[in-house]
């Protein structure tokens, strides 16, 4: 569920208030400067409710609002984590929005130790961020590095670096819907267009298609104590977004953020999705290898169910929803045997607008060959095997490697596991699909 605000943002110049301050101890040395030493070096100030930003970066709309941006993402934050708002009221952080590093290091304001940073730090209640050549990438920066300094200020800490860096890129990838300004958290992006520079979708795509997708036990040990690279947020991000929309794991993953002080935190994450691991670390891979602007959680999510071995002469008949990802058929197949699979029916897997009239396209299980997806005709029957040993068996049908169907196939499987069915189409697109089909499985 996305957390909604409704707030007005001033796009007017901000007041420029300049003074001497202090920060809480809990952001280290705080860095004390004055009005005029700041002005002199052409640093200005944003203030907002709950923080104030010192910028050389020019007067701008955009670069002003980014304080009442803040502000509007408080309430967001506390909700999420169940901070009550009067603790927030009081809370002030403060942040550096940086053109040119000079003149916050001729003030002693770059943070201690880390004056290299590359895009944006955070200690404490205080942040730090480069300035960006995209509105959105400015923004998501300024929610990215704030989600830490909330978690610190208010949890104590931000747990380990997957979920401590997971959880900032999930609460940076952003809406701002002009011209109401109304602020949503944790989106999944619509298109690429929406969240310019952001590029986390085709960072995953590019390392799924060439051979180095990393497993959820491999995410989960990203150490974000060394500087990272942008291929491990986008990791970190697709993890957390996971099991933050996963209609399965969304309860469990919100109550992690209770844990960020536990040592063992990792331990816990394992301990409390044990009895869903095995299909969890499937869905996985299957996610990754299918993951899409506009993937759609809640019909992409795998209906898992154990299933039974068939002897020879078994048959059953299963329906396939077209408007969901991988379901159960509930047989398990044999390594060695051979199964005889057809399927029927007319299903819905597209709705086309055409001169303001919707136009649904029509398919049978053989797909529609004008128009593909992943390589196979669109709305074609795809089966895949899930078992112990399917995913290290390179000739087994996969989640992330299915095998074309049709009306109809002859299955002898190199590895056991209960087959999968599910009609060819994009993650993102399943809500314009409606209808089923019919398949038949036997053992001859
Ligand atoms: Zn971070």
């Amino acid at each position: 569920m996305l957390n909604r605000v409704l707030v007005v943002v001033p796009l007017g110049v901000a007041v420029i208030v300049i003074t001497a301050s202090k920060l809480p101890a809990q952001g280290g040395e705080p860095r004390v400067f004055t009005p005029s030493q700041a002005e002199s070096a052409g640093i200005r100030t944003l203030a907002g409710r709950t923080i104030t930003i010192y910028t050389d970066v020019p007067t701008s709309p955009e670069v002003d609002r980014l304080p009442a941006l803040f502000d509007a993402a408080v309430p967001l934050w506390a909700a999420y984590f169940g901070i009550d708002e009067a603790k927030t009221a009081k809370w002030q952080a403060r942040g550096y929005l940086i053109g040119d590093r000079r003149r916050f290091e001729s003030l002693g304001l770059m943070p201690p130790g880390h004056a290299n940073f590359v895009n944006g730090i955070s200690m404490g209640a205080e942040l730090w961020l480069v300035d960006q050549p995209t509105d959105y990438y400015r923004r998501h920066l300024l929610l990215h590095e704030g989600t830490h300094v909330f978690m610190a200020s208010f949890l104590g800490g931000c747990g380990p670096g997957w979920y401590m860096e997971g959880m900032a890129e999930l609460f940076a990838t952003h809406r701002l819907e002009d011209p109401t300004s109304q602020l949503t958290l944790r989106i999944m992006p619509s298109s690429r267009n929406e969240v310019p520079m952001l590029g986390r979708v085709k960072l995953i795509h590019d390392a799924v298609a060439a051979g180095r997708p990393l497993s959820f036990e491999q995410v989960m040990k990203i150490d974000n104590r060394e500087q990272l690279g942008n291929e491990s947020y986008a990791w970190c991000w697709a993890a957390a977004k996971f099991l933050d929309s996963h209609p399965r794991y969304h309860a469990r993953f919100h109550d992690f953020s209770k844990q960020v002080l536990d040592p063992k935190f990792d331990d816990r994450v394992r301990r409390e999705l044990k009895d869903d691991w095995p299909d969890l670390v499937a869905e996985w891979r299957a996610y990754v290898a299918m993951l899409d602007y506009g993937y759609d959680f809640e019909r992409g999510a795998v209906s898992f169910h154990a299933g039974k071995s068939f002897r020879a002469g078994d048959h059953l008949r299963a329906e396939i929803a077209a408007d969901r990802s991988w379901q159960s058929t509930g047989v398990r197949l044999e390594a060695g045997a051979t199964y005889h699979i057809s399927a029927s029916g007319r299903y819905q897997i597209a709705l086309e607008e055409q001169e303001g009239t919707p136009r649904p396209w029509p398919c049978e299980p053989g797909g529609i060959t004008i128009e593909y997806h992943d390589g196979l005709p669109l709305g074609m029957l795809l089966g895949a095997i899930h078992g112990e040993r399917t995913a290290a068996d390179p000739q087994s049908a996969t989640f992330e490697r299915p095998m074309a169907i049709g009306t109809q196939a002859i299955v002898k499987p190199t590895a056991s596991g209960i087959l999968f069915l599910r009609v060819n189409d994009s993650p993102a697109k399943l809500a314009d699909n409606a209808g089923s089909l019919i398949v038949t499985i036997e053992r001859p």
